[in-house]
């Protein structure tokens, strides 16, 4: 394979209900970056049908071009005629990266194309940067971390000798991409014949869970219960709280597990990334996989009756006392306000 061949940093413009997710502008914001560096462009590749409106939004958010390619098989997503279309895409343009985010449908998605056109796939990273190949130096690289191990450790891959280098990378982890009305529109309305066969799966209903609580990675503050909450009953204070704020509640691993907090709300390795403006962690001693989730928040508030609890080491303000001293005193004072 001629890696010569391959240009451009490619990014998969996920969509639902034809709106592109906010994961998609998150990979643009990095493709650009990469692209810097490569001096290449970023494309985003958009399926769906009736998306012109937000294929020109792809533009306005930084990609150089949009591959749209409307076609009413690919209006909801379905594994086959996805990969089928995106299959061709990288055959016919061969890009030199290829990014997905690393959601139900991402996940879904990279591997089986990855496989297609015989390449490596790095799932689930939370680091990309370009670095010059061991042994002929002129040649860049993706280096693509991720954690391993349970954490404990990160890895990096590179995928030297395929073309493209793909990876999925976690929603919330990159800075989206700013959105600006000067950006030139550049799309272009790619045309795939998708066999029917490939529609092999037909959808009667869709159900949808409707959210009471603000997502999690969506909120600008976050007031995030742990173990030392010791029982559901507990988190109605940092509701309180979070809601005195503008915020909604999170909460760690060990909460989930005790069936304290819903999934949705974990933090963390196995759960979402976030980055907020400002996140309260309360009973929360700062594991490395809770860390992995949070510690990109802009202002991090700790409360923690003890002072050796590793989640100082990233607090921008740490206090040490009683959560229930500390929360109700916070809660008055912002009564007053
Ligand atoms: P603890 O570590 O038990 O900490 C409780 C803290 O509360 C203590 O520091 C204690 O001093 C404090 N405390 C107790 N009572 C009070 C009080 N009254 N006032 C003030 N402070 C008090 N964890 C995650 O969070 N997210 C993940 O996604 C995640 N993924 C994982 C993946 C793997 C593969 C593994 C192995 C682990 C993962 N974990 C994850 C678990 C992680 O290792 C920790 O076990 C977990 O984060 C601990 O949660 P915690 O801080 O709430 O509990």
């Amino acid at each position: 394979m001629n890696n010569t061949e391959y240009k451009g940093v490619f990014v998969f413009a996920e969509q639902r209900d034809r709106k592109v997710q906010k994961v998609a502008i998150e990979l643009i914001g990095k493709g650009k970056e990469l692209a810097k560096e490569l001096q290449t462009t970023v494309t985003a590749v958009l399926l769906g049908t009736d998306m012109e409106d937000e294929a020109k939004r792809l533009c306005y958010c930084g990609a150089d071009n949009v591959i749209y390619v409307n076609d009413e098989m690919l209006d909801v997503y379905m594994t086959e005629p996805y990969v089928y279309a995106l299959n061709q895409i990288v055959i016919d343009k061969k890009p030199e990266i290829m990014l997905f985010g690393a959601t139900a449908i991402g996940r879904d998605l990279a591997p089986r194309v990855s496989a297609r056109v015989h390449t490596g796939l790095t799932a689930d990273c939370t680091g990309l940067t370009i670095e010059p190949d061991s042994d002929e130096p002129e040649k860049l690289n993706l280096m693509m971390t991720r954690p391993a191990f349970g954490g404990n450790i990160m890895a990096t891959i590179a995928c030297p000798n395929h073309r493209p280098q793909m990876a999925t990378v976690r929603p919330g982890v990159m800075q989206a991409a700013k959105y600006s009305e000067v950006n030139p529109v550049n799309v272009e309305e790619y045309k795939i014949n998708i066999p029917k066969e490939c529609k092999n799966v037909e959808i009667l209903e869709v159900t949808k869970i409707i959210q009471q609580r603000m997502n999690i990675e969506d909120a600008k503050i976050l007031v995030s219960g742990g173990r030392g909450m010791h029982g559901s009953e507990n988190y109605a204070v940092l509701e309180e709280l979070a809601d005195l704020l503008g915020g909604t509640i999170s909460a760690s691993r060990a909460a989930v597990d005790a069936g304290w907090v819903p999934k949705d709300r974990q933090v963390g390795q196995t759960g979402k990334t976030v980055r907020p403006n400002l996140y309260i962690a309360c009973g929360i001693s700062g594991a490395i996989q809770h860390l992995a989730g949070m510690e990109e928040s802009e202002f991090i508030i700790a409360i923690n009756k003890d002072e050796t609890a590793p989640i100082f080491d990233v607090a921008d303000v740490g206090i040490v006392g009683d959560i229930f001293k500390v929360v109700p005193l916070l809660i008055e004072e912002l009564k007053k306000e």
